[in-house]
């Protein structure tokens, strides 16, 4: 049996080597407790501008565990993790971020809710296709619900996506049957967090607490950034974007079309001169308002084509677009 550790990268130098360590490290011990397991990480470089993909050649160079994926630009984790499912050879797939406040032994404790008791003689077989880790204990207390978990909840009832939404999954595990339904589903846009529920395998919850409290992670990140000089990489003063598709610049044109259309009625309205079209203002108002919204993403995507750059005034940031798109 193989284990698969899918690991989206963007923008990770200062704590990249050592998450990779301590995975590393655990992925060993998870293979003591299972010597019929063999394991591998898929890294996959979200297109990071940064150290990162230095440190996970090296770091590939010297365990032929690792494999690197990368993006010629930042398309989004989601992206990132259906791209190690593309080439993920494990009968079970960890996804997990890079994050120093999973504890160690996190995919031990996810393995072993797959495969339940195994005896460590015998091949471990699959119990649980799917295991969702919730990180929900971080300096002892419950994590709150944030509002876009809130909404996200909300979402999910009045959709019927099936399941719970606990809040927000820090590691997940998929057997390969779930890989590959996940694969064979013809979305161009996948995205995990609803599809991984919809395709209809039960599913366990993990609860887990994180290793380090916030202020113990402040002091970690501050140690390691004192001594990180070999890999650090100044970053440009760029807001980067993911990559849009181009569905939603399409979208976006037939929002901008629909609008004009909407004002044009509004126009339309106001010129005959009924107060019966009182209603029909107020919606004309409201679509001036999308009006000038949509507009404003438009013209956006349009200057950041033609143009490549976009100033903001008062503010030092900047996109530099061309050197993503391309
Ligand atoms: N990540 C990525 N592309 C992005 C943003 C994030 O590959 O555009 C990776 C990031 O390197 C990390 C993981 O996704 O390994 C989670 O990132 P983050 O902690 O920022 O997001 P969240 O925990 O909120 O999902
Ligand atoms: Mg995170």
């Amino acid at each position: 049996m193989k284990v698969s550790l899918i690991l989206p990268v963007y923008n990770e130098q200062l704590v990249l080597e050592e998450v990779l360590a301590r995975y590393v490290k655990d992925l060993k011990q998870l293979k003591s407790a299972f010597p019929k397991v063999s394991y591998e990480i898929v890294a996959v470089n979200d297109g990071s501008n940064d150290a990162s993909s230095e440190i996970l050649n090296k770091y590939a160079a010297l365990n032929k565990c690792i494999r690197v994926v990368n993006f010629d630009g930042r398309f989004g984790k989601q992206a990132a993790q259906i791209a190690g499912f593309e080439y993920a050879k494990g009968d079970v797939v960890i996804l997990a971020d890079v994050d120093l406040l999973n504890p160690e032994g996190i995919l031990s404790t996810i393995f072993s809710r797959v495969v339940g008791e195994a005896s460590n003689e015998s091949e471990p077989k699959i119990q649980q296709n799917i295991v969702y880790g919730y990180r929900e204990f971080i300096d002892g207390e419950r994590h709150k619900q944030t509002f876009s978990e809130k909404m996200t909840n909300f979402a999910t009832k009045v959709f019927g996506i099936d399941g719970n939404f606990v809040g927000k999954v820090n590691i997940s595990a998929f057997s390969r049957d779930v890989v590959d339904v996940l694969k064979a589903l013809p979305e161009r846009n996948k995205y995990m967090r609803t599809m991984d529920r919809w395709v209809g395998f039960e599913i366990d919850t993990l609860i887990y607490a994180s290793e380090y409290s916030k202020a113990e992670i402040e002091k970690k990140v501050q140690e390691l950034k004192s001594r990180h000089s070999a890999y650090a990489v100044e970053l440009a003063p760029r807001r980067d974007k993911v990559r849009e598709n181009s569905e939603t610049k399409l979208y976006s044109l037939a929002f901008l079309v629909c609008s004009f259309f909407a004002l044009f009625m509004f126009i339309a309205g106001v010129i005959s001169g009924k107060l019966d079209f009182a209603i029909i203002m107020l919606l004309g108002i409201l679509y001036v308002a999308l009006l000038m919204v949509s507009g404003m993403f438009y013209l956006r995507s349009v200057l950041l084509k033609r143009v490549g750059v976009i100033y903001y005034w008062g503010k030092k940031s900047f996109y530099n677009i061309k050197s993503i798109l391309n």
